[in-house]
């Protein structure tokens, strides 16, 4: 039986103040080497943590209590009102899915159990990626590859520095390679105005170039540039603002390149068919690849999303947007979108799921919610049932898998609170159904 109020804290491990080798869970790329210290205060990192990292590592969870109506209970009361929900439900939405690959894997069977719905709150950027990937395939890279080949990065409309705060410094401009000892500065282009390129600096950066034209046309200026490549050249002096002299000096730099990559984040990408954009590079990087050598980039997957879309792809066959209502997994992106369920009435209860970030609170709702959160959590309402869950990585140990779906990486329990792992709530759910 869970012993949900095994004490934890400051003082229970490690030895040493010093906690190294550290993976953060508080985006995609789930860097692996930051150094934590503990003392009286709490959490503190120490080295090698971004801005996002200290938020996520030394946010303060005390005192959260799980509540039924607003009203704080005990935890066996608060699951007990979220099995009678579920169990009342004829249709529950499973959303956020904020977490790691032990609390998707419970969210599943849960859903499994249930007859519910499936849908993390980032599908809509992963699906920019996921409708190109279903339709024409791609040619992709990881970030190690991209490392220690890439001697050209392209950015693609997407503010890479404030996603993914330390992108530049780890994958970049890193001042070695596996591949030689004398390592050659790398060119970054940005296509697109206005994205932070503040995180581009150090010895390895060479030359920094933008192509400046508004995110919504970022679609004329990839679809120029493919069209170069293809050998096809553009008869206009000028795309979405940006000079056609220099859309071609990028399309005979990525062709002289040894290994270009494309980077960009589906979240960036918040605009009418921008679906085509990550289309259009890919086809590209197909087209470079005929004579020499080039690949993408997807970066995004923060709040747990790259876990939630593998762990629902090998259990369900299916990336996310699955409904179990039938009896057997039920694929359709378009139709089981949680916000558009919401919003056309579809679902009889939500229960919301989100351990990393209290940014990540569920959408208004006008059906009964209930809430696996981190404390803290942004909410529009009193949930019916709220339960605090513990951040995989910080409160307890976990998996994650990183944003180039490549590796996964073990998360440490660094024994900030005792709150409950979501995997063992929801599994407690599960079997009291
Ligand atoms: S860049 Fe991402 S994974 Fe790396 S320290 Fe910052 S939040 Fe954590």
């Amino acid at each position: 039986m869970t012993n949900w109020t095994q004490a934890k804290g400051p003082g229970d491990s490690p030895k040493s103040n010093a906690i190294t080798d550290v993976a953060c869970p508080f985006c995609g790329l789930v860097c692996d080497d930051l150094e934590m210290v503990r003392d009286e205060t709490g959490l503190k990192v120490a080295k090698n943590g971004c801005e996002k990292a200290v938020a996520g590592f030394e946010r303060k969870v005390d005192g959260a209590r799980p509540q039924v109506d607003g009203r704080d209970v005990d935890i066996e009361t608060a699951i007990r009102a979220a099995t009678d929900l579920i169990r009342k439900s004829s249709l529950p939405l499973y959303g956020g899915l904020g977490t790691d690959v032990d609390g998707i894997r419970a969210v599943m069977a849960l859903a499994d159990k249930s007859g519910g719905v499936v849908d993390h709150a980032l599908s809509e950027g992963q699906y920019r990626n996921f409708r190109v990937l279903q339709t024409t395939g791609w040619i992709m890279t990881t970030l190690t590859e991209t490392r220690n080949r890439a001697d050209v990065i392209i950015v693609v409309g997407s503010d890479i520095q404030k996603l993914h705060p330390r992108f530049f410094e780890r994958i970049v401009n890193v001042e070695q390679s596996l591949l030689t000892e004398t390592p050659a500065k790398r060119t970054v282009y940005f296509i697109g105005k206005g994205l932070d390129q503040s995180g581009v600096k150090g010895p390895r950066i060479g030359e920094v170039i933008t192509l400046p034209c508004e995110l919504e046309r970022i679609d004329e200026v990839v679809s120029a540039l493919a069209a170069e490549i293809k050998g096809t050249p553009v008869g206009a002096d000028s795309v979405a603002g940006v000079p056609t002299a220099d859309i071609r000096a990028l399309s005979e730099r990525c062709k002289a390149s040894a290994y270009p990559v494309f980077v960009w984040a589906p979240p960036s990408l918040a605009f009418p068919n921008a679906d085509l954009v990550v289309n259009t590079v890919s086809d590209l990087v197909k087209d470079l690849n005929v004579k020499g050598r080039a690949a993408g980039l997807a970066l995004g997957g923060n709040e747990g999303a790259i876990s939630a879309g593998a762990v629902c792809s090998w259990q369900s066959g299916y990336p996310l947007r699955v409904s179990f209502s039938s009896g057997k997994p039920d694929y359709d992106f378009t139709r089981y979108a949680i916000p558009k369920m919401l919003a056309g009435g579809e679902g009889d209860l939500l229960v919301w799921l989100a351990s990393f970030t209290p940014d990540l609170g569920p959408p208004p709702a006008s059906i009964p919610t209930i809430v696996l959160g981190t404390p803290g959590i942004k909410l529009n309402g009193t949930p019916a049932v709220y339960i605090p869950i513990g951040t995989p990585g910080v409160d307890h140990g976990g998996r994650i898998i990183r944003v180039d779906n490549v590796v996964s990486l073990p998360l440490r329990d660094l024994g900030r609170s005792s709150l409950p792992k979501a995997a063992d709530v929801l599994a407690a759910i599960e079997l009291a159904l």
